[in-house]
């Protein structure tokens, strides 16, 4: 038996299901990603973290659990600050489940017509296949979509869970909603963690999230030049890690990969033919190991220069102002970043995120937007009317697309996405 068959085990996990999915996976990865030629020396670092996603990081929380006493907390939205766990010395891990493999799971629970990340979610738990969710001491659920708030009533029933209810519109008496929030999460993740969140702890965890959103803007950046010198695919992935990783090491790591970028910049490095056609990706998150339409996109003669989604551009480019003296100042200074600079479709209006995705395409030189939904997301397919109008008006191609996790629409999608990049020519 292998440290991480004992480690599962110890874990309650169901096994022997789990080795199935830890078949498939590597055989995805490779498909997708070992396929690529020139590839930047310092994804080796992000190709090892996902090759034991759930051996090596786990092990590592259940070290930090048991020597240190750590408190591990999971969430399942960009909305929750990271922030406030890691003040009161506690972890903050990304949920979100981006496999066809949980979905059955979680439609014994849900309804069908539920979105394939919330189902994949539930399927996770409920199925006993995701150690990170085993691990976790607290799930911190929001109110962003119906999908979730009812989701997480179901997930309560088996497992310690806070809501977090975040406004739908961004007037000033939300900002302040918002920021009552953001101290009732603080009073419990004091209870969970049984350490108190001071401005001096405040302020670093502020400065280590910060560094690690400076460090993805570093390397989104890259993606801007006319020689492009990493793929989308490898940025997508390590959008995807940032979610589960220590966040000072995951710095760390960009930062490096970056000086290697910086140098293939000067040389004039691209990983993609000349010409190949720029697309800009908006809509739903696309969470780890759903990796299908960046494939698609870089192998029809497209390349994947920015995201404009949760799991993207989103996570990354608002910094949260740190010149914060006291907590008051400094939960203002979180609500203004997590409430004011995302444009979840769960707003409305939404203008924001329609104004930035047209920011984004001149920014990054878009030849043409991709707008994608995840299948039953309803407030995201819903918002697609305002993102095809808008491009229409700013004369920038674009096409919406709904998918799921299944591989079932990949040959369609080709067919689609192959279309929509030769008419870019
Ligand atoms: S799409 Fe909306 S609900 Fe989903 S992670 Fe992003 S902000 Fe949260
Ligand atoms: S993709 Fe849409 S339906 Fe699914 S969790 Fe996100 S907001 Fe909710």
């Amino acid at each position: 038996m292998t440290d991480n068959h004992l480690m599962w085990e110890n874990l309650g996990m169901d096994v022997k299901t789990h080795d199935i999915l830890c078949e498939v996976l590597p055989q995805a990865f490779g498909d997708v990603y070992l396929t690529q030629e020139n590839r930047p020396n310092g994804m080796d670092y992000f190709n090892m973290v996902v090759g034991d996603i759930h051996g090596l990081r786990p092990a590592e929380l259940i070290k930090l659990q048991e020597e240190e006493g750590k408190k591990v907390v999971g969430t399942f939205c960009i909305h929750v600050p990271d922030e406030v766990v890691f003040a009161a010395g506690g972890i903050a891990t990304g949920l979100c489940s981006g496999s066809q493999f949980w979905v059955p799971g979680g439609e014994k629970v849900l309804p069908t017509a539920t979105c394939p990340l919330i189902k994949a979610s539930l399927g996770a738990h409920f199925d006993k296949t995701c150690p990170f969710f085993r691990i976790c001491d607290l799930f911190v659920g929001e109110t962003t979509c119906d999908g979730k708030k009812k989701a997480w009533e179901i997930l309560s029933e088996d497992a310690e869970m806070y809501i977090m209810d975040i406004p739908q519109m961004k007037r000033p008496q939300d900002f302040k909603k918002w920021e009552e929030e953001i101290r009732n999460y603080i009073t419990k993740i004091e209870e969970i963690t049984g350490n108190k969140v001071t401005e001096e702890s405040l302020k670093e965890a502020i400065v280590i999230s910060n560094n690690k959103r400076k460090a993805l803007q570093r390397l989104n950046n890259f993606r801007k030049l006319d020689n492009i010198p990493i793929s989308g695919r490898d940025v997508l992935l390590i959008h995807q890690i940032a979610f589960y990783d220590d966040p000072t090491r995951f710095t760390e790591m960009v930062n490096k990969l970056c000086d290697e970028l910086d140098k293939r910049k000067e040389e004039e490095v691209s990983v993609f033919e000349k010409g190949t056609k720029r697309i800009l990706l908006t809509g739903t998150p696309l969470s780890i190991p759903n990796w299908k339409l960046h494939q698609i996109i870089e192998n029809s003669g497209g390349a994947v220069i920015c995201e404009e989604m949760c799991t993207g551009i989103r996570y990354c480019e608002a910094l949260v102002d740190e010149s914060g003296e006291n907590i008051d100042e400094m939960v203002e200074n979180l609500a203004e970043r997590y409430l004011g600079h995302i444009n979840c479709a769960c707003f409305t209006p939404n203008k924001a995120r329609i104004d930035d995705i047209i920011r984004l395409a001149k920014e990054y030189k878009a030849d043409g937007v991709i707008d994608v939904n995840l299948k039953f997301c309803n407030i995201y397919d819903t918002e697609g009317y305002f993102v095809e109008k808008a491009m229409a008006e700013a004369g920038i191609p674009c096409i919406g697309i709904e998918t799921d996790y299944t591989d079932e629409d990949a040959e369609q999608l080709k067919t689609r996405i192959g279309a929509f990049i030769e008419m870019l020519s």
